[in-house]
C-alpha cells in the first residue's frame, strides 16, 4: 500500500492506451487525463495531551458524469495527492465497467492512524469530514471505508455529515455499521466478487477449479477471507502471506486453523499447518491462481518472470506494475484486472447507498445474488470486449469503461 511516485503517470498510460484502442474523441479522452477537483484541506486536530497537529488530507472527484463520486477514504502515512487522484480515475473506471452509477473519488488524509488515540482518531476523522462536506452528500459524493478506515470511522463521518446538514443521511457514506444503516453482505463482498471472477475465469479458460491450487499475499479485511472462500469452493490454499512472513502447505492450508493463529501471534509467520517460505519463492510456487492482495506494486517485472500461475486475479488495488503486464502476457498468464476484479465491494456500497435512499433494509440473499448478478455480467462484458479487440482483460476492461464514460460524456454534452 505503499504510495508509488508515478501512480498519476500508470493511470493516465492507461488512459491513452484506451483511448487509442477505442478510438475515443481526443476532447474527451483530454477531459478525462485531469482530475474534475482536487481539494487540499488542514485538518487541525487537539492531541490528547492538548497541543495541536495539523495533518494534511485530500478528497479528489475525477469523473462524475455518470453519478455521484464514489470512493474511499484512507489514512496513511506517506499519502500523496498523486497517489489519490490515480486512485480516484481508477474508481470512474471501476464504477463504469460493473455498470454502478457512480463517477470515481478518492480521499485520506496522511496520518499514521497507528499513533492516534481513539479520540484523536474520531477529532481527526470529524475535522477532516467538515473540511471536505462542501463536496460530500447522497446526489454528489459517496465515501467509504479504504486502508486503515473501517465502519467505525463511516459512523463519525455519518454523524458528522448529518450534524452539519441538521438531518439524517445515512446516504452519504457507504461502510457504515448495521446499527445505522449498512448493509447486509458488506463484509466480504470485496473476496466474493474475487471468487465469483476467479471462477468465471477458470470457466471461460477451461481449468477445474475443485482441486485447483492458490496463493494469496495478504492476508487481511480481503485475503483473509478470500482464503477461506477459495477453500470452501474446493480450491486447495497451498501459500499465504503476510507483512512479516509466508507460509506453504502442498496439501492446502486450513484456513480456520490459520485465522486462529493469526488473531493470536498476529501474522501467519509461525502457523504450524504448514512450512515457513520466503514470499520471494513463494511467487514461484506451481499454481493455478494467485491473488494479490496486499499493496500496490507487488508484481514487479521480475516477478511476473517468476509467476507460476495460469491465472492472477487483482484482489489489490494496482498490485501489478505497468512494466510487469506485457511480461505476464508473453507468459501466457491471464490477468484479471483490479477494476473488475475487486469491484464486489463498491457493488454492495451501491447497494447500501440505494437501500438508505429507500429506508428500506434488503435481506442478506438480495444483496448476495445481486452482487454475483453484477460481478458475473461484468466479466462477461469485458470477457467478449477483451475478445473483440484482440487484447488482455486488463487493456480490455479499460476500453469497456471508457466506452461508458465516453457516452455518457456526449449524451449529457459540454456545460456551459
Ligand atoms: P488490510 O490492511 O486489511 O490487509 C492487508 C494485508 O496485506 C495484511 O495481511 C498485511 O500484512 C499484508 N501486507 C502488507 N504489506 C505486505 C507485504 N509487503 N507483503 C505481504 N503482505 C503484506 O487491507 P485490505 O482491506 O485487505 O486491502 C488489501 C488490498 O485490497 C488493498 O490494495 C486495497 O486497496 C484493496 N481493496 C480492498 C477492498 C476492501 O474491501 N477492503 C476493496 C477493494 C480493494
Amino acid at each position: 500500500m505503499a504510495a508509488t511516485p508515478d501512480s498519476w503517470a500508470a493511470i493516465l498510460e492507461r488512459i491513452d492506451d484506451a483511448a487509442k484502442l477505442t478510438g475515443i474523441d481526443p476532447d474527451i479522452h483530454n477531459m478525462l487525463r485531469h482530475p474534475r477537483r482536487v481539494l487540499e484541506v488542514s485538518v487541525p486536530v487537539r492531541m490528547d495531551d492538548g497541543s495541536v497537529e495539523v495533518f494534511t488530507g485530500w478528497r479528489v472527484h475525477h469523473d462524475t458524469t455518470r453519478g455521484p463520486a464514489k470512493g474511499g477514504i484512507r489514512f496513511y502515512p506517506t499519502l500523496e495527492v498523486n497517489e489519490v487522484m490515480a486512485l480516484a480515475a481508477a474508481m470512474t473506471f471501476k464504477t463504469a465497467v460493473v455498470g454502478l452509477p457512480f463517477g470515481g473519488a478518492k480521499g485520506g488524509v496522511r496520518c499514521d492512524p497507528r499513533q492516534l488515540s481513539l479520540a484523536e482518531l474520531e477529532r481527526l476523522t470529524r475535522r477532516y469530514t467538515l473540511e471536505i462536506s462542501p463536496l460530500l452528500g447522497p446526489d454528489r459524493d459517496v465515501p467509504a471505508p479504504d486502508v486503515n478506515t473501517d465502519g467505525r470511522v463511516m459512523a463519525w463521518l455519518y454523524d458528522t455529515m448529518s450534524m452539519i446538514q441538521g438531518a439524517n443521511m445515512p446516504a452519504s457514506v457507504t461502510g457504515k455499521p448495521l446499527s445505522v444503516g449498512g448493509t447486509r453482505g458488506h463484509a466480504g463482498a470485496t473476496s466474493t466478487g474475487v471468487l465469483i471472477c476467479a471462477r468465471a475465469a477458470f470457466a471461460a479458460l477451461d481449468i477445474p477449479f475443485i482441486g485447483g491450487r492458490a496463493v494469496v499475499q495478504g492476508f487481511g479485511k480481503v485475503g483473509g477471507p478470500l482464503a477461506f472462500l477459495l477453500s470452501s469452493a474446493g480450491m486447495r490454499v497451498v501459500a499465504v502471506s503476510d507483512i512479516d512472513g509466508a507460509v506453504y502447505n502442498p496439501g492446502g492450508l486450513d484456513p480456520g486453523e490459520l485465522s486462529d493463529h493469526v488473531s493470536t501471534a498476529g501474522t501467519v509467520a509461525g502457523f504450524e499447518g504448514g512450512d515457513a517460505i520466503t514470499e520471494h519463492d513463494m511467487w514461484e510456487l506451481d499454481c493455478e491462481l494467485c491473488v494479490p492482495a496486499a499493496l500496490s506494486s507487488a508484481i514487479t517485472k521480475d516477478v511476473a518472470e517468476r509467476l507460476n500461475a495460469r491465472v492472477v486475479v487483482e484482489a489489490a488495488n494496482g498490485p501489478t506494475v505497468t512494466a510487469a503486464d506485457p511480461v505476464l502476457e508473453r507468459r501466457g498468464i491471464v490477468v484479471v484486472p483490479d477494476i473488475l476484479a475487486n469491484a464486489g465491494g463498491v457493488t454492495v456500497s451501491y447497494f447500501e447507498w440505494a437501500q438508505s435512499l429507500q429506508g428500506f433494509a434488503w435481506e442478506e440473499e438480495e444483496v448476495a445474488h445481486r452482487l454475483r448478478r453484477y460481478m458475473e455480467d461484468a466479466f462477461t462484458s469485458v470477457w467478449a470486449r477483451s475478445e473483440a479487440l484482440d487484447v488482455s482483460l486488463r487493456r480490455g476492461a479499460f476500453a469497456l469503461a471508457l466506452e461508458r464514460v465516453t457516452e455518457a460524456i456526449e449524451a449529457r454534452g459540454l456545460f456551459p
